[in-house]
């Protein structure tokens, strides 16, 4: 079995992965609070955990992935009053709109959403067993949790008791015995849904549920925690204080892997900041192979500006490879086994793509690598396929069965029927009418939009070099009846799609 590497947050550096049991991956993802529809911070966090789950498998691993629903919040009660329906009819719906997109995107769901509501008596008994090992107190129908009880509380966060006593503050009608402490159980506030409990009607609160299913359904020392880097702190360490005080076990989980921010104009998007953009709106200006693509362009851990200009990236690197995959799935090989001098240096080539693609995705999931080698490969296919034509049967086989590979690891679907923001084929249709207009020569085969803007691009500058203004603005404004807008800046053109 091959080796993953990956950066493990509480060990702060990149750690080779050893599982519990070998031969089996075990994570814990946490997941949506239905409050409201979700954000594309969440599409890339499913995306990422979706794409890691994939690399563990196609390395021989069997892999059970689990990721919560909080149905019960304060938000999600607020909401429903709002909304004029009960809480849990309002968890239910944005659950339900949640899964709808997550399908639509392609991504495979884990194997269990559980939900808190379902896991009541669970948590009560872990309550009861952190009050029993002294990590707990009750408070007039409240129950906290200790923090100076956790001799390790902030290990995974590397934050010091003292400093974080300095922002804590006991909010009025908190019951707490210490500012650092927080509630594993509220007591009931009247009209709001409550649960029987040792210490009256209440409900738990929001970190309990996720230490408690993790355990339950993936034992004690699972081996991968995962969620939003926004939840390192207090989430996670929360999560870290109360299970190890329930099995008075450590550790906990063996890592834990954590998803960069999603910006908006280089703000962290947040329901809570109001900058959000919502998976469903983003689905209907881009494919979900465009979306992938975007989100696996940039590592899982670093941060992610969603802006047109990136997506517009990301669709012209998609159409390149749709183009290619439709020519290749297009020729019809010979039928021999025999090869040309050029296919046998192909073949060579191909293959040791393909060893580089799968260490690429075992160190630290570097999915940006992972598409280099996608484009180095095609790139090379398309160039022998100029030069002769077809390939023979047994390199198309091969080279067939490492491209089906690749986006069946990254999770494409149909790559090469990708729908783009405008019609890729009536573009370049009207883009080469064009050209001739210009007295542009467009090579004949897969010359996609990026290709052919390029080359007004060129054309352009090299009017405005002779000082042609009058051709070069006839360039650009015959191109924005394209709906393509150029944009000069420090010397350099670049251009982006207008929708129509
Ligand atoms: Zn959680």
């Amino acid at each position: 079995m091959n080796t993953i590497y990956f950066h493990d947050t509480m060990q702060g550096k990149k750690v080779e992965f050893v599982p519990r049991i070998p031969g089996e991956m075990s994570m814990y993802v946490c997941g949506l609070t239905t409050s409201n529809d979700s954000h594309v911070g969440h599409a890339r966090t499913a995306i990422v955990f979706d794409v890691i789950r994939r690399i563990f498998r196609k390395n021989g691993y069997n892999v059970t992935y689990i990721s919560n629903f909080t149905d019960i919040d304060d938000k999600i009660i607020q909401k429903s009053h709002e909304e004029n329906i009960t809480p849990k009819e309002l968890a239910e719906k944005y659950m339900h709109r949640y899964i709808d997109v997550i399908q639509k995107m392609h991504i495979s769901e884990p194997d269990m959403y559980p939900k808190v509501t379902d896991h009541i008596p669970e948590i009560v008994t872990a309550i009861e067993t952190l009050i029993e090992n002294g990590y707990a107190y009750e408070s007039s129908g409240d129950v906290y949790f200790h923090v100076r009880k956790s001799e390790e509380y902030g290990k995974l966060s590397k934050r010091k008791l003292d400093d974080l006593l300095s922002g804590a503050r006991i909010v009025p009608g908190e019951k707490k015995k210490d500012p650092l402490d927080f509630a594993l159980w509220k007591e009931a506030k009247p009209g709001e849904p409550s649960w029987d409990s040792p210490w009256g009607k209440g409900r738990p609160g929001w970190h309990i549920e996720c230490s408690v299913m993790a355990l339950k359904y993936l034992g004690n020392h699972f081996d991968i925690h995962g969620g939003g880097q926004d939840l390192i702190f207090p989430h996670h360490e929360n999560e870290i204080a109360q299970a190890e005080g329930i099995t008075c076990e450590k550790p906990f989980c063996r890592y834990w892997i954590h998803t960069g921010w999603v910006t908006l104009d280089k703000v962290k998007m947040s329901k809570s900041i109001g900058n959000v953009f919502r998976i469903k709106d983003a689905l209907q200006q881009y494919h979900p192979n465009v979306l992938r693509y975007f989100f696996l362009a940039t590592l899982y851990s670093s941060p992610l500006e969603f802006n047109v200009e990136a997506l517009q990236r990301a669709e012209k690197n998609v159409e390149r490879i749709a183009i290619s995959m439709r020519r290749f799935k297009t020729i019809v090989p010979r039928k021999t086994t025999e090869r040309t001098e050029i296919e046998n240096q192909l073949e060579e080539f191909c293959v040791t793509n393909h060893e580089e693609f799968h260490s690429q995705l075992r160190d630290n999931f570097n999915t940006p690598a992972a598409f280099g080698s996608i484009h180095l490969t095609l790139r090379e296919l398309n160039r022998i396929l100029d030069v002769q034509g077809t390939i023979s049967a047994a390199v198309y086989e091969k080279i067939h069965l490492y491209l089906t590979e690749y986006f069946e690891t990254l999770g494409f679907v149909d790559i090469e029927n990708t729908t783009f923001l405008y019609d890729t084929e009536e573009l370049v249709e009207s883009l080469t009418n064009l050209a001739m207009l210009f007295e542009l020569t467009i090579p004949e085969d897969q010359a996609s939009v990026d290709d052919i803007v390029s080359l007004f691009i060129e054309k352009r500058a090299h009017a405005r070099k002779n000082k042609d203004f009058a051709l070069s603005d006839k360039i650009r404004d015959k191109l924005q009846e394209c709906n393509i807008i150029l944009e000069d800046s420090l010397g350099k053109t670049s251009y982006r799609l207008e929708k129509q």
